[in-house]
Order: structure tokens, then C-alpha cells, then sequence
């Protein structure tokens, strides 16, 4: 079976990382991004022949479905999904709009929700299992302050990893989830930035916000988490699912 993998939200950060390190455990991979230059630079960087790169609005049902057509239509099979894509806006809670609301839930558990359609009916329609894999975070184990609509997201994700690994499991697919913690992403530094602004601080000290429970005390390379996934979207994980596996340096024991 040819190994191929799409991976959303792989234009830059954890999801490139996870590309890159699929590609090299031999997967044919799709780079699905709604920054069109940013996932053609990155399946440029991995192969001409055995990466492609796929527009998508991962929060557009419709969408999505047409990005795994074409994946499938150019590699000829699909065994891997890792649904990647997230939005992490600072939302203090008295701040939070109802456009935002419907923008972060549509991102990160509508398009964990539609990725998952999309891999189930590929899979079937291949006669064959595969693997799913779905961003939580160390926010969606434990809340974290102003965080209102992404720790929810994020708890979203988990419960939903846990149905669909039930659900899904008839058909040889297993559901499972990776839980980062703080790292080092335009995301993350993103986020530093706008809490501490919020504090009068400098960009450093929102950071060290996150950093300072961290057991093995540095942030986290995309690489860390890209690691872990490996291991999901690899046959040593055949007996795993409806887990989410926290790769958080010791921020949450579970
Ligand atoms: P990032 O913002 O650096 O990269 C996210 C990528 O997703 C970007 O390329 C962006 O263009 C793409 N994207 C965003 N919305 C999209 C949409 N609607 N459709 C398609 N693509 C879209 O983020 P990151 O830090 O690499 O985070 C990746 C995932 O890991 C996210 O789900 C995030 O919530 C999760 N996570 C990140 C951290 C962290 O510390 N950076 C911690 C925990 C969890």
C-alpha cells in the first residue's frame, strides 16, 4: 500500500514540521493550507513528484471534501489524515464577538469534524483502515487563561477524538489526538505578543507566561511534536486509539 498522507494547515509551524517528517518516513504527502504561497513553498521545498500543495478552508465542508478528492485523484490512495489547522486568538472572555466565536469553533473543531468525513469516505472507498490524527493542546487538557474559545476548541477535539475512535473503529480506522504545549510557531509568538500587551509587558514576558511550568524547562521545537505524530501515523501506534497524547515538556500530567 502506497503510504500517503495529507496534512492541513502545513504551510508553516507544527504542521510543516509534520510534513516534513512524514515525507521522510517515506509518505507521499498533501500540504493543505488557505495560504496558498505558503503551502506551495512547502511542498516545493519537499518534492516535485511526491508532495503537493491544496488551497483549502479547512472551516468549508465543501472545500475540504474537493481538496481530498484531488489528493487522492493524483497519489491514488490515502492513509493518513492529520488534522492540523488552528486558529489561537488571545480572547479575553468579555471580549469575545459571536463572529469569533463562529470563526475559531469553524477552524479547529469544524475542521477537525470535516477532515474527518472527508478520511472516513476515502478510507471506505478505498477498502481500507487508516489513521486519523487531530490537534488538541495542552489548553484543551487544562484551561489557560484568556483562552476562552481556544481551550474550548481544543477540549472539543478531544471529546471528539474519543467518539469517532468508537465509532470509526469498525472500519479499521483509528482516531487519536497530540497535545503540544508551548512552541515555538508564528501561532505561539502571536499569542505572547497579545498577553503581554494586555499586561503592559514586552513579548518575552508573555511568553514566560506559558514557559515557566514547563518540567523540561525550554519550549518546544514543531519538531517535538512532529515526533509524536510520526509515531500516530506509524504502525507502532496499531493498538492506540481515542487517546490524546500530551507533548508538553511536563506542563500536565495525565
Ligand atoms: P500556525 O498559526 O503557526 O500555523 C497554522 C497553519 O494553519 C497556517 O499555515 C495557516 O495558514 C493554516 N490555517 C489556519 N486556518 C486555516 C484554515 N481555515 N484552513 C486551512 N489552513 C488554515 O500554528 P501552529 O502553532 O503551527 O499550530 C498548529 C496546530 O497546533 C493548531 O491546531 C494549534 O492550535 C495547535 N497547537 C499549537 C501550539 C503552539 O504552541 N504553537 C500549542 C498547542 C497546540
Amino acid at each position: 500500500m502506497t503510504k500517503v498522507a495529507i496534512v492541513t494547515g502545513a504551510g508553516q509551524g507544527i504542521g510543516l514540521a509534520i510534513a516534513k517528517r512524514l515525507y521522510k518516513d517515506g509518505f507521499k504527502v498533501a500540504i493543505l493550507d488557505y495560504n496558498t504561497q505558503a503551502a506551495q513553498d512547502a511542498a516545493a521545498g519537499l518534492s516535485e513528484t511526491d508532495a503537493v500543495a491544496v488551497t483549502v478552508d479547512v472551516s468549508k465542508r465543501d472545500d475540504v471534501f474537493t481538496a481530498f478528492d484531488k489528493v487522492v485523484e493524483k497519489f491514488g490512495d490515502l492513509t493518513v489524515v492529520v488534522n492540523n489547522a488552528g486558529l489561537g486568538p488571545t480572547t479575553p472572555v468579555e471580549t469575545i464577538t459571536e463572529e469569533q466565536f463562529k470563526q475559531v469553533y469553524g477552524v479547529n473543531v469544524g475542521g477537525v469534524i470535516w477532515g474527518i468525513q472527508a478520511a472516513q469516505k476515502h478510507f471506505k472507498a478505498l477498502g481500507h483502515g487508516g489513521k486519523i490524527i487531530n490537534a488538541s493542546s495542552q489548553a484543551g487538557v487544562v484551561g489557560n487563561p484568556e483562552l476562552t474559545l481556544y481551550s474550548g476548541t481544543k477540549f472539543a477535539v478531544r471529546g471528539i477524538t474519543q467518539v469517532t475512535a468508537r465509532d470509526l473503529a469498525k472500519d479499521g480506522i483509528t482516531v487519536n489526538a497530540f497535545a503540544p504545549g508551548i512552541v515555538k510557531t508564528p501561532m505561539m509568538y502571536d499569542i505572547a505578543h497579545r498577553v503581554g500587551k494586555n499586561a503592559g509587558k514586552d513579548d518575552e514576558w508573555g511568553m514566560q507566561q506559558f514557559a515557566k511550568d514547563i518540567t523540561l524547562q525550554r519550549l518546544s521545537e514543531p519538531e517535538d511534536v512532529a515526533n509524536v505524530v510520526a509515531f500516530l501515523a506509524g504502525p507502532d501506534s496499531d493498538y492506540v486509539t481515542g487517546q490524546t497524547l500530551l507533548v508538553d515538556g511536563g506542563m500536565q500530567f495525565h
